[in-house]
């Protein structure tokens, strides 16, 4: 039973309202990203019956259990090409940078009689995926065109994620000028120029996306209404759609510090502990970082200090609390974007969804 994630799905709705409004009053239409939540169905049903169209996962297996979903899927990282064939199966779309997998996905959609869209990423500083020279992009576009099993469906941008470069107008207008050099030398308009992910939110409301960029694919700023450029909360958002409450498993009083010759963890970095004075009370809840993230975790109870886990075991202190707490209760902890995709990878966590 625990540890239970719970899933506020009436919280979402709300988010995917706002970040829908948001995006439409600057022309931005939504691939909402579903990686975080391992591709759950019921929760991406709940998008699509709010609006949603298009839904992006970085992982073909989560594409496969959204088939039952009326929606565009697209596969948002560059496909394996060991896993072509269930690509073209359970994706409409797929955001690409490698001229031999555009190829290789043109001879399997054929082969399985389905028609599949291509976006060609450009590499505007992130250095992840995509082109740095655009006159390769272009003949890839071109290329791209030319095949018969394939869509040139657009072109595309991601950044603040390896990096961390920020979005800005200059690097969008670069993009919406590839775009024309683009479609002139295909000969008509692109479906699609995807301009990034939530860490281009605030740039979107302070009016810096320029025409010709047109989508965004978001994950965190719909899930937990939180933009990724200045970290802020949007308003009318909620950021506990995900939550976890795990069980104490040992409750004593403890030293502040532990006692002994202090070696290297397991990253081989040599722990550090804050002194908070004499003895305080500790628990122990029945998880760890098997199934959570704790720099990515919260409390709900703000009196608790979340200590840190290893594989098993998450430490909290507990003794600011006003709440008394005993073996067997258990605590409730808003989950954060990595805590949140750790939560749902995690075989041990069960769920449900309010
Ligand atoms: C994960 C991912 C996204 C979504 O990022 P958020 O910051 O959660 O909105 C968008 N695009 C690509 C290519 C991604 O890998």
């Amino acid at each position: 039973m625990y540890p239970l994630l719970t899933v506020n799905t009436t919280h979402l709705r709300q988010n995917v309202h706002v970040l829908t409004s948001l995006c439409a009053e600057h022309g931005i239409k939504i691939t909402a990203v579903t990686k975080v939540f391992c591709g759950d169905p019921v929760i991406a049903r709940v998008l699509t019956e709010e609006g949603i169209t298009m839904l992006g996962d970085a992982r073909t297996e989560n594409l496969k259990k959204l088939q039952g979903i009326d929606a565009e899927k697209w596969l948002i990282r560059p496909p394996m090409l060991s896993e072509v064939s269930d690509l073209v199966a359970y994706a409409d779309a797929s955001l690409n940078s490698e001229m031999e997998t555009v190829r290789a996905i043109n001879d399997e959609a054929l082969r399985q009689g389905r028609t599949h869209k291509v976006i060609l990423m450009a590499d505007l500083g992130d250095i992840r995926e995509g082109y740095i020279d655009h006159d390769e992009l272009i003949a890839a576009a071109i290329e791209t065109e030319g095949l018969p099993g394939v869509e040139l469906y657009g072109i595309g941008v991601n950044l603040t994620c390896f990096s961390f470069i920020q979005y800005d107008t200059e690097k969008l207008t670069q993009l919406a000028q590839l775009r024309k050099r683009v479609e002139e030398a295909v000969g008509h308009p692109l479906g699609i120029v995807s301009g990034g992910n939530s860490a281009a939110v605030d740039l979107m409301m302070r009016g810096g996306i320029p025409e010709g960029v047109d989508n965004l694919r978001l994950g965190e700023s719909v899930l937990f209404g939180k933009e990724r450029a200045k970290y802020q909360y949007l308003p009318d958002t909620f950021s506990d759609v995900f939550t976890l409450e795990c069980e104490i498993v040992e409750l004593k009083e403890k030293p502040s510090l532990p006692w002994g010759t202090v070696g290297v963890d397991s990253y081989g970095k040599k722990p550090e502990f804050t002194d908070r004075g004499g003895h305080r009370i500790k628990a122990i809840c029945a998880l760890g970082k098997q199934d959570l993230d704790v720099e990515t975790t919260v409390s709900c109870d703000p009196d608790i200090i979340l200590l840190g886990a290893s594989s098993d075991h998450l430490m909290l202190d507990i003794t600011d609390s006003s709440r008394s707490y005993k073996v067997g209760d258990t605590v409730k902890l808003k989950l954060g974007y990595f805590s949140t995709m750790r939560a749902f990878t995690s075989a041990y966590v069960s769920k449900r969804y309010i």
